[in-house]
């Protein structure tokens, strides 16, 4: 990307973050002679995500399969559909940010718990069970516990503050 001040060609990402309409990243470019800094909006090419899954096989990434995944663990549970909503976004924008077209389903799926880690202890304990297949009674509890521990450390480090913040404030 060239410096739109001095036409230098070496110019260097401070950040990226999704625009408001999820179908564009912006980032903050310094320019390495002038160090002015600019803003540039890229368009993500929708590229053919294919997921990978356990047994080795693809197929294309569906976000509406996602969704049902997700809605079927936080069924009854006192969920936003806003909030499921932005998680998927915020999901499908990561993945097209690591500028691979494979992804295996277990990156997928860790993203996904550590989203619902965050929502809902239950629908994550929900999700963990059918996504890493538990068998047993005691795989409920240890994920419910992990669920609860990380809430409560979140907590204490008022790391929900911090994130209700980035939450709300505006996109560039
Ligand atoms: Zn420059």
């Amino acid at each position: 990307m060239k410096c739109p001040y001095c036409q230098h060609q070496d110019t260097s990402v401070l950040d990226s973050r999704p625009a408001s309409d999820n179908n564009s990243i912006r980032r903050r470019r310094k320019c390495a002679r002038c160090l002015k800094r600019f803003t540039t909006k890229e368009h993500v090419e929708l590229l053919d995500l294919s997921i990978i899954k356990k047994d080795g096989r693809s197929e294309p990434f569906d976000r509406t399969k996602l969704l049902r995944g997700i809605l079927k663990a936080c069924e009854k549970r006192p969920v936003r559909r806003d909030k499921i909503e932005n998680a998927i976004n915020d999901i499908e924008t990561s993945l097209r940010l690591m500028d691979r077209t494979e992804i295996p389903s277990r990156l997928v799926g860790d993203m996904v718990m550590e989203r619902l880690k965050t929502l809902d202890e239950v629908a994550y304990v929900r999700f963990a069970s059918v996504y890493r297949r538990f068998t047993e009674a005691r795989q409920f509890v240890e994920a419910a516990r992990e669920a609860a521990k990380f809430n409560k450390s979140a907590s204490q480090k008022g790391a929900w503050g911090r994130i209700r913040r980035i939450t709300a404030s505006a996109p560039l």
